[in-house]
């Protein structure tokens, strides 16, 4: 791992943003929930100087879990995931990104 960005919000940086999904269901006797969230790559960061990369450096950290809860999804809203970190005062590099799921105000 070797990211030298320490913040995706407030310099410029989008984050990811993505959409809210939850449904329920019912399938095979059982009533089931689906919640997830839908990356709007449009609305996205490509990638960019201000979070250096972040979210492709991470991804395979986290496709094994980014810690965010889904508990208070709302269908259809909209949701930035952001992280942050602090580089280690020696190497600037940072080894542990703290993400944090918010939600996007429609039209902000
Ligand atoms: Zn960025």
């Amino acid at each position: 791992m070797d990211i030298r960005a320490v913040r995706t919000q407030g310099n410029g940086c989008k984050g990811l943003v993505f959409r809210a999904h939850v449904s329920r269901y019912v399938s095979g006797g059982r009533i089931c929930e689906r919640r997830e969230l839908r990356l709007l790559k449009r609305e996205s960061c490509p990638g960019c100087k201000e979070c250096g990369w972040i979210f492709d450096s991470q991804a395979e950290d986290l496709s094994n879990g980014c810690g965010v809860s889904l508990d208070n999804l709302e269908d259809g809203a909209l949701y930035r995931l952001t992280g942050s970190g602090t580089p280690d005062h020696e190497t600037g590099i940072v080894d542990w990104i703290e993400w944090d799921l918010s939600k996007v105000d429609i039209g902000a």
